[in-house]
């Protein structure tokens, strides 16, 4: 895990809880909120680092305890995740035994729940009744992606950080620095702001055939040479057969129609498919800026409409055409 970036990922975060450290203000229990990629299981493992490092700057991250906490061996850290979806009664009765061990050191202990709305009725009671009786040097951090499915009492016992989306360009530097291209790398965080998540659409099988037919099919709207109905059903096949598929396909269509409304406006500058700037400026030469947008509309209905019972090749014909007009 690469601890230099939660400072720079979160660090309104990293502020809040260094803050709370040197002011000797730790709460027992912390819930960190934030959408899925916000880092902050991340940041549970450099807080604990932070209480348990015994070096002048904390964390040091090259101590033994730095060291065994990022490894998941420091009998002072107890982590706990949904198993099969759910975090149930003996998970937590485990903890409070694993913490009543010699085994464990001098000092602080943290635990460390994922997924927190995944507890069920039982373990939660068991929960509550552990930080209800707060023993000094014990901190619970609970993460949660769904903080409206959080039960109020738990709420109500811990301190709420609140985790910001990450930004674009940080998104875009992890997919280059994990090996894809700049272009992939520039789609992709346009298309969600979790790390992990922009991870998962680059390693689609079908991405790459899905981008190739976006440059084909704008490049047919440019050239008027072929027929993108055509096109599109001889293609098609990969696109019909997964509504996610679908959806990603038209997440970078618009992408790719913004490109050219920004291109327009002369915000050069935010175009995303940047190889293709010849067909946009030829695509736009040829439409107006209100036609643009009007197309736009029709791609984020079909995008909206997609999960519910629409006749999706009727819709994509339809949209089509309106694409392909002259
Ligand atoms: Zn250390």
């Amino acid at each position: 895990m690469a601890f230099d970036k939660i400072k720079t990922s979160q660090p309104k975060v990293v502020q809040l809880l260094e803050n709370s450290l040197k002011k000797d203000r730790l709460s027992h229990a912390y819930l960190f909120e934030g959408e899925e990629g916000t880092k902050k299981f991340e940041t549970a493992i450099y807080f604990a680092q932070m209480l348990l490092c015994k070096s002048d700057v904390k964390p040091c991250l090259e101590c033994n305890d730095c060291r065994r906490i990022k490894h998941g061996t420091h009998p002072n850290v107890y982590i706990i995740q949904p198993v099969k979806n759910l975090i149930k009664k003996h998970q937590i009765a485990d903890l409070q035994s694993e913490f009543s061990k010699t085994s464990i050191e001098p000092g602080p202990k943290v635990y460390i729940i994922r997924n927190i709305e995944k507890i069920n009725v039982n373990a939660a009671n068991s929960l509550l009744k552990f930080l209800e009786e707060p023993f000094p040097n014990i901190h619970a951090i609970l993460t949660t992606s769904n903080i409206n499915r959080i039960l109020p009492t738990i709420k109500s016992r811990s301190q709420i950080v609140q985790f910001s989306s990450i930004s674009r360009d940080i998104v875009e530097r992890e997919i280059f620095e994990a090996g894809y291209d700049p272009e992939t790398s520039r789609i992709i965080s346009n298309l969600t702001n979790s790390a992990s998540h922009a991870l998962e659409i680059a390693s689609n099988e079908y991405y790459l055939d899905l981008i190739e037919m976006i440059k084909d099919m704008f490049n047919m709207i440019y050239t008027k040479e072929d027929s993108l109905i055509i096109y599109f059903n001889h293609n098609s096949s990969i696109i019909y057969q997964d509504k996610e598929i679908s959806s990603l396909f038209l997440s970078m269509l618009i992408i790719y129609q913004k490109d050219i409304i920004n291109y327009i406006t002369g915000n050069t500058g935010n175009v995303v498919f940047k190889d293709e700037l010849g067909t946009i400026s030829g695509i736009a030469n040829h439409k107006t800026k209100n036609r643009l947008i009007d197309e736009l509309e029709s791609m984020l209905s079909l995008k909206s409409r997609l999960h519910s019972y629409i006749n999706e090749r009727l819709a994509y014909d339809n949209l089509l055409l309106e694409l392909e007009r002259r």
